[in-house]
């Protein structure tokens, strides 16, 4: 296992429609361990494959005590409707209220290749909308309404002008 480096806002991955993964072979298994632990030190509810700079179909989540890989995930049914605060490991330090499904059924692919059905809501709900808006190339602050998001991303440009879009994740020395 390794830590990946992050993708931020600016990174041409972050919007790019990430391909489906044809098998989930041993290059991948590594692959969705590489992104739990990189998810970890984090400190994330989500990650998806194209944050670390792989265009490909898969994302981890770990959320409200369930935490899963998702493989070419699929949204069967969504419905209801709720709004809460989202940030984005790939846009550090901002924040805002994003609208999304109260309630979805989920069907993806594990790393063990099995399909799987995932009836989830609130938080998991949430993270999964999340992170399958990230490999169509969406980021969350495209859900914010035109003004919120130019004065969102206005003060994130400033802030962050001149740096690099691929950081080192650290790793988690807590408790050590
Ligand atoms: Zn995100």
């Amino acid at each position: 296992m390794a830590l990946r480096d992050l993708h931020l806002l600016g990174s041409p991955v972050l919007r790019t429609r990430s391909s489906n993964v044809e098998t989930v072979d041993d290059a991948m298994r590594e692959f969705i361990a590489d992104l739990f632990e990189t998810m970890d030190a984090a400190k994330g509810v989500g990650l998806a494959a194209n944050q670390v700079g792989v265009a490909r179909r898969v994302a981890v989540v770990d959320a409200d005590g369930t935490r899963f890989a998702m493989v070419n995930p699929v949204i069967r049914t969504a419905e209801g409707r709720a709004r809460a605060e989202e940030g984005c490991l790939s846009i550090p330090e901002l924040y805002g209220d994003v609208t999304r499904a109260e309630r979805i059924v989920l069907d993806a692919v594990d790393e063990q290749g099995k399909s799987f059905t995932l009836e989830a809501e609130g938080l998991v709900a949430r993270a999964i909308q999340h992170e399958i808006d990230h490999l169509d190339g969406i980021l969350f602050v495209d859900h914010l309404s035109p003004l919120k998001r130019q004065l969102l991303l206005g003060r994130y440009k400033k802030d962050h002008r001149g740096e690099d879009v691929i950081k080192p994740v650290k790793p988690d020395t807590n408790g050590r």
